[in-house]
């Protein structure tokens, strides 16, 4: 069968691998969706490797249909739907250095746990809208490590598929001022229709002041102005982003970085002091899935779908991953036929 694996910086292949060889505690998906990562098209750009220098198998964001279980196995029968949590019995993760990857028709999961390993569907749900659950996941623990509250107002830097996540939990969660920062005005359109009330684009206008007509002004730090935001995302990872948020915060303003930095960033420290702002991270989702499944049977399909800019074949695999590198994209989605 066809597997997608990154081979060194750049380049990806779609090798041909055997068939996967299921022991009696293992189950085999086959998987019906699964979603590009940013954290994919970075593995390409860097040629990450398994050790020893073995191809990285790619995909994560998969949901499928049991096929085979083992006959050890409780709890998981062939046919069921399921989403497949890409984090593996043996602490690596499937598509993130682990030994598996879901850009496959098929894909192994090894000493399967039923509602662990496997997560059930309910009906209502299309697995390419179950694939949405990891960066759902990713965008909902973010938004978790902010601890917003209904009179809070926030700003979500970065309109990707983990910050337009974020605006889809924030809005469901009733807060009150939701403000989108992108360069790409076709991500800013995206996340309207996740429920941010405006959006800033930085080429064309000048966050600080643009953040203070629509939350007001904090109290000023040090005779610096500050804004009203409570709480800012970084979920973008520009070169400016942390130390300008640091600039402009109020006093116990909080910011939440879930974006990947591949330098240091020096932050000035002073002005991080005298706002005592509270600076915290969010990787992954330590607890987020179940909420996230609990959660999506409520969520508007139209919202969802609109979650997913692009859908191709898995056969169309190379465009799929062209696109998922286009500002105009959100959630990129490949399908299997
Ligand atoms: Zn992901």
């Amino acid at each position: 069968m066809k597997l997608v694996r990154v081979h060194a910086p750049g380049r990806y292949a779609i090798d041909e691998v055997p068939q996967p060889n299921p022991g009696p505690r293992d189950v085999v998906v086959r998987v019906g969706a699964c979603g590009i990562c940013g954290s994919d098209l970075h593995y390409v750009r860097q040629g990450y490797t398994r050790p020893g220098g073995e191809p990285l198998p790619l995909g994560h964001e998969a949901a499928g249909i049991v096929e085979t279980v083992g006959e050890d196995v409780r709890g998981i029968t062939p046919g069921i739907r399921v989403f497949i949590n890409p984090e593996c019995h043996d602490g690596t993760v499937m598509g993130n250095g682990g030994t598996e990857g879901a850009f496959a028709p098929r894909v192994l999961v090894r000493e399967a746990v039923a509602n662990k390993s496997l997560l059930p569907l309910p009906d209502s749900l299309t697995l390419a809208q179950a694939a949405l659950m990891e960066p759902l996941a990713v965008g909902l623990h973010g938004v978790n490590r902010g601890q917003p509250t209904a009179e809070s107002q926030v700003a979500v830097y970065g309109c990707g598929p983990i910050g337009l996540g974020a605006i889809l939990w924030l809005a469901r969660r009733g807060v009150r001022h939701i403000v989108a920062v992108d360069i790409s005005d076709a991500r800013l359109a995206f996340a309207r229709q996740m429920g941010a009330h405006a959006t800033i684009n930085p080429l064309r206008e000048n966050v600080a002041e643009r953040l203070t007509e629509l939350h007001g002004t904090g109290t000023a730090v040090m005779g610096q102005a500050t804004v009203g935001t409570n709480v800012f995302y970084d979920m973008a990872g520009g070169k400016d982003v942390i130390n300008s948020i640091v600039a402009m915060a109020q006093y116990h303003a909080r910011l939440v970085i879930t974006a990947v930095y591949l330098e240091p960033v020096p932050i000035n420290l002073t002005d991080v002091l005298m706002r005592e702002l509270e600076i915290t991270t969010a990787g992954g989702y330590p607890s987020e899935l179940p909420d996230v499944l609990a959660a999506l049977p409520s969520i508007d399909p139209a919202l969802l779908d609109a979650y997913v800019s692009h859908s191709f074949d898995f056969a169309d695999f190379d465009e799929a991953i062209a696109t998922a590198q286009r500002p105009d994209s959100a959630k990129v989605m490949v399908t299997f036929g």
